[in-house]
């Protein structure tokens, strides 16, 4: 075997020949899987080839089908770049190879794991006595916390879910938001829940509304689940969930809050009272790998009962070696068995950055999303749709035909590669989605991308100054 050495060399000067480049690189070219196939797919070989020439060819291959999601010009789905304190966390992480499962596997990973959680609880405001796992990413937070409220509910009907299955027990009403993100219900069917979900009514925010909850649950007895939202994937706006709270404790119901990003505005004391009365929801799901800026990948999931979100997950064998004190095994928290340890990179990221730099990331980004909307309201061609209380952006055109507009200006942003964002639908309408995320995105990156998505009306043929083509908003 070659020495770590030279690899690792090698490894140091691919990476920082990459991020010197994120500010001056195309943030994506069109490449087809054919081209990348191309370079890439060679026989297996016997004798295999020395490490320092694998990895200098890999990088040469697939360099036009790396898409810059670490620069600050990306803009699309709710991405994160990476901060630099987290790449050399997740290096090290690598190179130490923890196996963070149980607490004799690395007692370092567990007690880390310990620290960063009693710091994210502190920092989002949740009840001390939370719980906390690390897993993959926000979908497998949904599902971790949905499987301790599965337990929870269950357990309050006298039926043992872990034990007995779900056929014949009880029936569970799960509630959540018309806007409820789309791994809610892909949990909720992992769990055998997802039959049924009863679908509550929002606001032109995607906010659900309060009375249309009462009105859904009011009638209801027995086992009760409700999803909300902090941060809406495309509006960026939050459920009322205080309100939402007291709805479904008065039915004795387990409200679960998914907040892949917006959770991080608890961080920000300008913008923590969005998610107002979040402390008193039964548990929570976020992403580090989004706003946080660290590398994928690093989802969070708390929730406020403990001994629910444990029995939800733990297992046991003969041959395993739990820890029999007050040590932290990982595997009671979460569905992994062996897992990386993600802990390290958030003690990093968070110690690095401390308070005031978590509220400066969320807040930098906010004020950047702010600053796009103001720009694009001088091209008279386009309008924002939403109101941009956080950092997403909604953006269309003014034009009769807005739904083929609108996919040609993505294309042609695509096709250019300035910057990076893609489409979706809102209310009814087509929008070009813009999530500002990174801690690169500057306030030249945000002229840029304004001026990109005006010559990306251009290019969709879409005139100067076409107000008489102006659709009426229908209110
Ligand atoms: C991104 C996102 C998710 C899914 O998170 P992953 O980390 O991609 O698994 C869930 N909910 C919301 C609101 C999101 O934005």
């Amino acid at each position: 075997m070659e020495s770590p050495e030279g690899l690792l060399r090698t490894a140091h000067e691919l990476s920082r020949a990459y991020l010197d480049s994120l500010p001056s690189r195309p943030v994506a070219l069109p490449v087809t899987a054919e081209e990348l196939r191309a370079s890439l797919r060679w026989p297996l070989s016997g004798r295999g080839v020395p490490g320092e020439t694998v990895l200098l060819d890999l990088a040469a291959a697939v360099e036009h089908g790396l898409v810059a999601t670490a620069g600050g010009r990306y803009f699309g789905f709710v991405i994160g770049g990476t901060l630099p304190v987290s790449i050399a966390a997740d290096w090290l992480t690598s190179a130490w190879d923890q196996h963070g499962t149980f607490f004799v596997s690395s007692p370092a990973a567990s007690v880390v794991e310990e620290v960063v959680a009693e710091w994210l609880i502190d920092l989002f405001g949740l009840p001390e006595h939370a719980s906390c796992g690390l897993v993959t990413g926000c979908q497998m937070a949904n599902f971790t916390a949905l499987a301790a409220a599965r337990h929870a509910v269950l357990a309050g009907a006298g039926w043992n879910v872990e034990q007995d299955g779900l056929r014949n027990s009880p029936e569970i009403t799960v509630v959540a938001g018309a806007e409820a993100h789309v791994t809610i219900h892909s949990a909720l069917r992992m769990l055998g829940l997802g039959a049924n979900v009863l679908s509550v009514p929002v606001d032109p925010q995607g906010r659900m509304m309060t009375a249309a909850l009462e009105a859904a649950v009011r009638d209801l007895s027995g086992p009760l689940i409700v999803c909300a939202q902090a941060g809406n994937v495309n509006s960026g706006a939050f459920d009322p969930i205080a309100e939402i709270a007291s709805v479904v404790h008065e039915r004795g119901g387990w409200l679960h809050v998914d907040g892949a990003f917006g959770l991080w505005a608890r961080a920000s004391s300008r913008y923590r009272d969005l998610a107002v009365g979040i402390d008193h929801a039964d548990s929570w799901a976020t992403d580090a790998h989004k706003w946080l800026n660290v590398p994928y990948d690093c989802g969070i999931v708390f929730t406020a009962h403990p001994a629910a979100h444990r029995a939800a997950m733990t297992l046991d064998a003969s041959y395993l070696q739990k820890s029999e004190g007050a040590e932290r095994d990982s595997l009671d928290w979460v569905p992994d068995v062996s897992r990386r340890s993600r802990a390290f990179v958030l003690y990093a990221t968070l110690r690095t950055l401390g308070r005031d730099g978590v509220a400066e990331l969320i807040e930098g980004c906010c004020d950047r999303a702010v600053e796009l909307s103001r720009l694009i309201a001088h091209d008279d061609r386009l309008e924002v749709l939403n109101d941009v209380a956080l950092n997403q952006v909604l953006i269309t055109t003014r034009q009769a035909d807005g739904g083929a507009a609108v996919k040609a200006m993505a294309a042609a942003i695509q096709r250019e590669g300035e910057i990076w964002l893609g489409s979706t639908s809102w209310r009814g309408r087509a929008a070009l989605r813009v999530s500002v995320s990174s801690w690169m995105t500057s306030a030249d990156d945000i002229r840029r991308a304004a001026d990109a998505i005006s010559r990306a009306a251009d290019a969709a043929g879409i005139p100067k100054s076409s107000l008489e083509n102006t659709v009426v908003e229908v209110s």
